[in-house]
């Protein structure tokens, strides 16, 4: 599980994030829903270990994580706009964390061909990134963010920055890759529609405050105020 305690974020006298707390159950997962500069990202990146907020705690797994590096917090992180190297294969790429934890390389190939197959780009390992499509793109991030079996991972608008025909697809894979796997995940998204199709729990965030936590059913039948409300808006 990942708890978020009394956390403040602060950026000069902006206030990003707002005694923020909230708590994500092991294996779940969870999408943190809000407009564009409400705070998702921030907090994400307050779990990764990305950003130092000024006070309160994280604890990852029942570890105190709030001091920790990144590194150390064990937790696999996807981008929206991915950075890949540029000049590694797929497989290299998928392989970076292991080799860089000095995992044995017969154990590297074994969990590199897994994972290529379970994003279902097992043909695409000698390619370079540059020439994967948009989606397979994200997929071999995902892997990559996988392969270190990482206790989180986190997940910032993923699917963002691709067309709505593929983000339908890879969020009905999302889905799919999560009951196959069930790591505690957390993914930011702005889409409401997103949201309620793919989480079991949906954390709006607005303006560096958690308006609701709740499954997409208590969202949408119980908003907790007018902003949870307005926000979910009519969904066909
Ligand atoms: P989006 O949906 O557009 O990605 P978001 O919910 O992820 O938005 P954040 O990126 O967390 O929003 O940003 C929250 C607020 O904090 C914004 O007003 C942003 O301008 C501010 N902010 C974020 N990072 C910094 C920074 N490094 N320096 C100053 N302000 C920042
Ligand atoms: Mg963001």
């Amino acid at each position: 599980s990942i708890e978020i305690r009394n956390v403040r974020k602060t950026f000069g006298d902006f206030v990003a994030l707002d005694d923020v707390s909230v708590s994500v159950p092991t294996g779940r997962l969870t999408a943190l829903l809000g407009p564009s500069g409400g705070g998702k990202s921030t907090l994400l990146r307050v779990v990764a270990g990305l950003e130092v907020p000024d006070s309160g705690e994280i604890e990852i797994e029942g570890r105190d994580a709030t001091n920790l590096p990144a590194r150390r917090r064990n937790v696999g992180f996807v981008f929206q706009h991915y950075a890949a190297f540029k000049h590694l294969s797929v497989a290299r790429n998928v392989a970076f964390g292991l080799e860089i934890r000095r995992t044995p390389k017969p154990e590297i190939a074994e969990r590199v061909d897994e994972l290529l197959r379970l994003v279902h780009l097992e043909s695409f390992a000698h390619r370079l990134p540059s020439q994967l499509s948009g989606g397979q793109r994200q997929r071999m991030a995902l892997a990559r963010a996988l392969a270190i079996r990482p206790s989180v991972l986190l997940l910032d608008e993923p699917f963002g920055a691709l067309d709505a025909k593929v983000r339908k697809e890879l969020r009905d894979w999302l889905r799919r890759l999560h009951d196959e796997i069930p790591v505690t995940t957390v993914f930011v998204t702005h889409d409401q529609e997103e949201a309620l199709e793919v989480a079991d729990e949906i954390v709006v965030v607005n303006e560096g405050r958690i308006e609701q936590v709740g499954t997409p059913d208590d969202l949408y039948d119980r908003p907790a105020n007018d902003f949870v409300m307005g926000f979910l808006g009519p969904v066909t």
